[in-house]
């Protein structure tokens, strides 16, 4: 008998059992992460999103008013917002012509309210790998947290930084169930670290911040490894013959390389390209207003058939 959480005893009026609050730790789901990434459960924090792990390294590692974090632009947009929200002092450290990191601009700019770094790799949206070796080295002489987000890895050769985790206390691994995983619309994404900052992220977080539905399904989608297998490599293959296809059409001026699920284009009329797609119902990304970005789309790989469409319509706009 439970009448120790004042939850509905009788039940709930729909087929499942959602009447009790759900494990706030997750622990089978975080077994079952740990297996598939050959990583400790203790290593593991999950947040409702990536996202919710971002906002709470903001909130227990830096001052407001008084830390800063150093951000490569151009790159994913949540951590300035959530910078933003936390009243943390940005330190923008741009991207090099390549979209590499700029080491020395990055430990240069770093000062002794610098608590974390955020790197992107793939970066989101250049889809771009940076070199391991830089990573590296950022995270030996940066005395503070780096934090590598990889949302995209599942689509890179480069393997995850989470095999470093013995080696180095200050390293916080982002990945997620919303991209190769095909879980947007459950939120769960995971922080990798040492124990030590995975228990200040639980001290933190809202104690029930994964819902029950989000854990169930989470755990039963992880048992269909083979289904994303499949679909990752399809993705790459598709990847590679649409890079090839739109450096064919003559308003393409370059494709980046992508180590991700999506190309950065640079094309010429950015604009009036981005409002066609849009009127034959193809909805991308425009990166124009990013610098380092002018001209370009960042366009996500879609099933087969959409890359047919996509190209098709792309003929038709010349
Ligand atoms: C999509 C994405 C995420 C995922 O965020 P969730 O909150 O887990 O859905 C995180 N980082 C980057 C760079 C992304 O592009």
């Amino acid at each position: 008998m439970f009448l120790n959480a004042n939850e509905n005893s009788f039940g709930s009026p729909l087929p499942g059992k959602y009447n009790r609050y759900p494990d706030p730790l997750q622990l089978e789901l975080k077994r079952k992460i740990a297996t598939i990434k050959d990583i400790d459960p203790n290593n593991i924090f999950l947040g409702n999103g990536s996202d919710e792990a971002i906002d709470l390294l903001f909130r227990c590692f830096c001052e407001p008013g008084n830390d800063n974090v150093i951000i490569c632009p151009p790159t994913y947009g949540m951590y300035e917002v959530y910078a933003n929200i936390n009243n943390v002092i940005i330190n923008k450290v741009p991207l090099t012509g390549t979209f590499q990191l700029n080491v020395d601009g990055i430990l240069n700019t770093s000062d002794e309210n610098t608590k974390l770094i955020f790197i992107c790799s793939p970066n989101n949206p250049t889809g771009n790998v940076f070199a391991r070796n830089e990573i590296q080295l950022l995270i030996e002489q940066f005395a503070g947290i780096v934090v590598i987000d990889e949302a995209y890895v599942d689509y890179s050769d480069q393997s995850s930084f989470s095999k470093e985790l013995s080696r180095h206390n200050n390293i916080v691994i982002l990945q997620t169930l919303s991209k190769a995983w095909g879980l947007a619309g459950l939120r769960v994404g995971m922080a990798i670290a040492c124990s030590t900052i995975i228990d200040q992220l639980n001290k933190v977080k809202p104690p029930y911040n994964i819902n029950a539905i989000s854990q169930q399904l989470a755990l039963a989608a992880l048992h269909n490894t083979k289904q994303i297998e499949n679909w990752i490599s399809i993705s790459i293959a598709e990847r590679q013959k649409l890079k090839k296809e739109l450096e064919q059409l003559p308003f393409v001026d370059t494709v980046y390389p992508s180590d991700s699920n999506f190309l950065l284009v640079k094309v010429e009329n950015v604009e009036d390209l981005y409002r066609y797609l849009l009127k034959v119902n193809i909805i991308v990304r425009s990166r124009n207003s990013f610098r380092l970005c002018e001209g370009c789309l960042r366009i996500t790989i879609g099933t087969p058939q959409e890359n047919t469409i996509l190209l098709a319509k792309l003929k038709e706009y010349i």
